[in-house]
């Protein structure tokens, strides 16, 4: 599965100052697709449910840790 790691500048709250955060954003392949298809399909909807809230969540919380002080 395609891991990406994703970097961007932003401001960290710990540090007061714009450090480079980073986060692993593993992309949705079509294998994994099928995977939330056929889960979907086997859970009559509920795995669908769960992966929209989880996705929500996550980016909520956006995943995103600072370089120099990891929180
Ligand atoms: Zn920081």
């Amino acid at each position: 599965m395609a891991k990406v790691i994703e970097e961007q500048l932003k401001q960290c709250k710990k540090c007061e100052k714009t450090t480079k955060h980073y986060r692993n954003n593993s992309q949705s392949s079509g294998f994994m697709l099928l995977i939330h298809l056929v889960l979907t399909v086997v859970t009559v909807g509920i795995w669908l449910i769960l992966v929209i809230v989880w996705k929500l969540l996550n980016t909520k919380i956006g995943g995103w840790r600072c370089s120099e002080c990891s929180s």
